[in-house]
């Protein structure tokens, strides 16, 4: 079902069967001469369907509309090869458009079982075969036309400009429609869910960057942000500032974890709080297992960069410590 939350704008919620987020909101404009939709869902035959149904639903000729990907995450990219394949321009930010394409293929997977090993999940017998991203991203390359900050895409009345917002993922971007005060900034801020901040590499440093991204977007003068998950926001300054607190808290709760003993990840994230239906971090499905450590390493990875907290490798299993 398509719902017109803005002229010529429709947003389309494609279902993702058994998955926590439920569905990803994908959107159409409508243009003149060139439509653009934004985001996908996963790479399965579900989300194809109801893509397509919506299509039809709304008379859209795909010979004449272009994709835009937010970021790399499967349910965001996950149709984007078939689509390609019918001859649909596929636009993504330069970082994305390259992960995209290395996560086709098995290799870019294999550092998981090194993850496993650091994170000390092994002992969950846990494989990137558990990963949805892995299972529903798209399974061949991708011939991207790649964005970059500052670009303008025109479609009807509107004009976007690409911002960067990176953090949620290493290049993800959003779309500024500064005339009518639009936002589309995929999984970047949204309402009621706080949006995943993971490890990317020991390189970066993933919650500052996701902050100043945060920050960078609080600047701009925004009625509508439409998201990529769940409902719009109208008041994203306040959202930014919940979603501030929220790490903020996060950290201040994992610094007390390791505050006088040394953790591994899963012993810190298995400590953490989390807002999940299951007991222990025992019973959480592999997939939330993967998320959980994710988030607590962005944070520890943070806290040893900003002087807070140090590192060290035993046996190839990290150990995370607070500093007095
Ligand atoms: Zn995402």
């Amino acid at each position: 079902m398509t719902i017109k939350v803005y002229p010529k704008i429709y947003k389309m919620e494609i279902p993702l069967p058994n998955n926590p987020l439920k569905g990803v909101n994908s959107y159409i404009i409508l243009g003149k001469e060139r439509n653009l939709i934004i985001d996908t869902g996963f790479n399965t035959k579900a989300c194809k369907d109801a893509f397509m149904e919506n299509i039809q639903e709304m008379n859209i000729d795909l010979s004449k509309t272009d994709l835009l990907i937010t970021h790399l995450h499967a349910d965001h990219c996950g149709l984007a090869a078939a689509l390609n394949r019918e001859g649909i321009q596929i636009y993504a930010g330069k970082i994305e458009a390259r992960m995209i394409n290395e996560m086709s293929g098995k290799k870019y997977w294999e550092k998981f079982k090194d993850y496993a090993r650091m994170f000390d999940l092994e002992k969950d017998n846990i494989s990137f075969d558990d990963h949805p991203g892995y299972k529903y991203c798209p399974k061949e390359e991708i011939e991207f036309k790649l964005l970059q900050e500052g670009d303008k895409i025109h479609i009807g009345e509107y004009s976007f400009e690409i911002k960067d917002i990176p953090g949620h993922t290493p290049g993800h971007i959003g779309l500024y429609e500064e005339k009518h005060k639009l936002f589309f900034g995929g999984d970047h801020i949204l309402d009621k869910i706080t949006p995943n901040i993971a490890f990317w590499g020991f390189d970066k440093d993933m919650l500052s960057i996701y902050l100043s991204s945060l920050k960078k977007v609080s600047t701009y003068d925004i009625e509508y942000l439409f998201t990529a998950h769940r409902n719009s926001i109208r008041d994203h300054k306040r959202r930014i500032e919940e979603l501030h607190h929220h790490h903020e808290e996060r950290l201040k709760e994992i610094m007390e974890i390791i505050r006088y003993d040394k953790k591994t990840v899963r012993d810190t994230a298995a400590k953490m709080h989390w807002e999940l239906r299951y007991d222990s971090f025992e019973d959480f499905p592999n997939p939330q297992k993967w998320f959980a450590s994710g988030e607590a390493m962005s944070h520890l990875e943070h806290l040893v960069f900003i002087g807070k907290g140090e590192k060290t490798i035993e046996d190839g299993i990290l150990y995370y410590k607070g500093k007095i």
